[in-house]
């Protein structure tokens, strides 16, 4: 028998209040109006670019087209830098752009674009840099535009993980020329499928608005190429009716990464990936850092232990963009830190649809997991034997629930 009957997952979508959205939806189909740049998505543009503080929030069908137009509307030519260790569509978005996409590592505690390998990779070809702000956690902006400017380069981001979150105060969005968001079902703030750029340049604002709606500018003459990326009213309901939950489901993610990292502590080897005390943040992942040496146990056997427990927890960013098959030819810089943590973390299940006694669960079957490998370990030293014998895999034996450790109950960690 799994832990758990039913699997955990990461990413569930968030389906609030379903009355007010089924209303919303009514009164969309009465309207007659479910397309074609509608009141709904004039009403999330508005509300979602003053969330962010900026000018200009365009939204698009999903948020791979709002990354392509984005770059379109940048006029890049020749090489774009953007991390390897990201989601594919930050790569494909580039290459799709008609841009060649030049990979450079991170920084191996903040997980996102090294500045200094940022200027590393940057040749005469390359006309721009598109940081990642992965898990939300934002860039080194300050680190980045100082390479950009040296360089003469633009700077764009994906904010696919950064809705609702900061930077030195001030929301993502408005950073760089223009940011790329993705609305898509399992990120934060969702309309089941779509995305935004989000910027405070007008120039660019436009071009995005005429790309996604067929090259029209205010008739139905094309004064540029265009295509079809714009959201449907719908999908702009299901949006609006999250928008006033969103500091909630900020505080129930931020409860669940909290615990996880509570009950992790202590344990060489893992490390639950924390979000900057002094900015916002969404909390809406949990990423794992599994020290393979030092746990006696790795990433992929771990996965695999708590997949066995209906525990589906992701291996993100594996493989990184560099090692899929359509990019392996590409010129890389060096990528040891994105190799070493592409081999080591793991997203873990949260969101209001695990609870907090779910996550003390995970915990346990982690924990155990370690333990027993430690332990299998041990023997085989004392033994003096094969040293590495379980070769970092979790013994065959059946999960043994170990008791609860003694851990305070601290007051926010009460289930909700
Ligand atoms: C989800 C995601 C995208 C793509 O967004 P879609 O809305 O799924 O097209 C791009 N970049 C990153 C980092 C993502 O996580």
């Amino acid at each position: 028998m799994p832990a758990f009957d039913s699997p955990l997952f990461v990413g569930r979508p968030w389906l609030p209040d379903r009355e007010p959205l089924l209303a919303l939806i009514g009164d969309v189909l009465d309207s007659g109006q479910i397309s074609n740049g509608g009141p709904r998505v004039a009403e999330l543009e508005r509300r979602v670019a003053a969330l962010h503080e900026v000018r200009h929030c365009v939204a698009t069908c999903n948020g791979t087209l709002a990354l392509e137009l984005m770059l379109r509307a940048a006029q890049l030519t020749g090489e774009v830098v953007i991390p390897s260790f990201t989601f594919i569509a930050t790569a494909h978005a580039v290459s799709r752009a008609g841009l060649t996409p030049v990979f450079a590592d991170v920084n191996p505690l903040t997980h996102n674009l090294d500045p200094e390998a940022v200027e590393r990779a940057v040749t005469p070809r390359t006309s721009a840099i598109l940081g990642v702000h992965l898990w939300g956690r934002p860039c080194d902006i300050v680190g980045l535009s100082a390479v950009a400017e040296r360089h003469g380069l633009q700077l764009l981001f994906d904010a696919a993980h950064g809705f609702g979150c900061s930077y030195r105060g001030r929301m993502l969005g408005g950073h760089g020329r223009a940011e790329a968001f993705s609305f898509h079902a399992t990120k934060f703030f969702h309309t089941i499928e779509g995305g935004a750029v989000m910027t405070d340049d007008d120039d660019l604002a436009e071009s995005v608005r005429r790309q996604r709606n067929f090259g029209f500018a205010g008739s139905l003459d094309s004064v540029m190429v265009g295509g079809n990326a714009k959201l449907n009213e719908i999908c702009a309901a299901v949006g609006l009716s999250q928008l006033d939950g969103l500091d909630e489901l900020a505080a129930i993610n931020r409860r669940r990464h909290a615990l996880y990292r509570h009950e992790l502590q202590g344990i060489s080897g893992l490390h639950v990936v924390d979000y900057p005390n002094e900015e916002r943040s969404n909390y809406h992942f949990v990423p794992l850092e599994v020290d393979a040496e030092a746990t006696g146990v790795g990433r992929d056997d771990l996965l695999a232990h708590l997949l066995g427990e209906n525990v589906i927890a992701r291996p993100y960013f594996s493989p990184p963009c560099h090692r899929a098959s359509v990019y392996r030819d590409l010129r890389t810089g060096g990528l040891e830190a994105t190799e070493q943590l592409a081999s080591r973390t793991l997203a873990l299940p949260t969101g209001p649809a695990v609870s907090l006694q779910d996550v003390r669960t995970v915990c346990e079957l982690i924990r155990s997991a370690v333990s027993r490998a430690r332990s299998t370990r041990r023997v085989h030293h004392g033994s003096s034997r094969q040293i590495e014998s379980t070769n970092g895999r979790i013994p065959t034996a059946r999960a043994r629930r170990e008791p609860r450790r003694d851990v305070p109950l601290v007051e926010h960690f009460e289930d909700r």
